[in-house]
């Protein structure tokens, strides 16, 4: 099977009310069923999610977790007023955000963010980005596309971090394996691939972390289109978070 990825080169920097689906038309052909993968960060410039620390107050909670964590008590206020839970405080904050994720520091950025006290957070529903970046590509260019909102997440239990997927759009985020044969005929009974964090880890590597000024991957001829409902099925459900329900169990605040 060959596959085929680029980059989208010559993006400027994206601002506040920037088309995104626009930008990307006009300098990559889009074929039939690619895949856009997105970075978060863009999606959240031209959806305005930019705010300045000096506008945030830190609440008596967010101070005194910022002082045991050694950060700015402003920024731990924002990570908190964009989640629903805490589960970790110490050293970092590990939170779900509003849409079901859980990440350190609800995905705020400050790399690639113009402005010292400027902070970015991620899109405030990145499954409804996604959908309605899809739909302005297919009035656009008539091509129906895949698009995959991605952000770069730590992980528990290993060092280093990889792409992984926010929010989706005209793609199944999982790959369902129960019920097939391996090769010796045996039944698998708990395969469910997470496509959408491999595809979003393999754009990643040619996104880049820095300046490279590449926020946009298509992936071609994976044949993974579907009309699908978004990233949800990739969350577990509460009950069966085993880490998520000891970590509420241990939180000291
Ligand atoms: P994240 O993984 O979504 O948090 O985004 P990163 O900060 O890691 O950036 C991913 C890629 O997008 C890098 O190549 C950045 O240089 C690039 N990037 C970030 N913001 C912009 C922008 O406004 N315009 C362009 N052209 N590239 C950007
Ligand atoms: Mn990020
Ligand atoms: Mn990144």
């Amino acid at each position: 099977m060959i596959i085929t990825a680029f980059t989208v080169e010559n993006i400027p920097l994206i601002k506040a009310g920037d088309d995104i689906a626009l930008i990307i038309i006009e300098k990559a052909k889009l074929k039939e069923h690619d895949i856009v993968v997105v970075s978060s960060t863009i999606v959240s410039k031209s959806e305005g999610r930019i705010i300045s620390l000096e506008k945030v107050n830190a609440t008596d909670k967010a101070k005194l977790i910022a002082k045991k964590n050694n950060t700015d008590p402003r920024f731990v206020q924002a990570v908190i007023d964009e989640s629903q839970e805490i589960l970790l405080v110490s050293p970092f904050l590990l939170v779900r955000i509003k849409n079901g994720s859980i990440c350190v520091n609800a995905g705020i950025d400050h790399s690639n963010v113009e402005g010292s006290n400027n902070i970015l957070l991620l899109p405030e529903d990145p499954d409804k980005s996604a959908l309605e970046l899809k739909k302005s590509i297919f009035e656009y260019t008539g091509k129906k596309v895949s698009v995959m909102i991605t952000d770069t997440n730590g992980r528990a239990f290993r060092i280093g971090q990889t792409g992984a997927a926010v929010g989706c759009a005209g793609i199944r985020p999982t790959r369902d394996w129960r019920g097939t044969k391996d090769l010796f005929g045996r039944i698998l009974e708990v395969k469910n691939e997470a496509v959408a964090d491999e595809i979003a880890g393999f754009a990643n590597i040619l996104m880049g972390e820095g300046n490279g000024g590449t926020p946009v991957v298509i992936i071609r001829d994976l044949g993974l289109y579907h009309e699908s409902d978004g990233i949800k099925e990739l969350l577990r459900p509460e009950k069966e978070d085993v880490i998520r329900n000891a970590l509420l169990k241990y939180r000291s605040i």
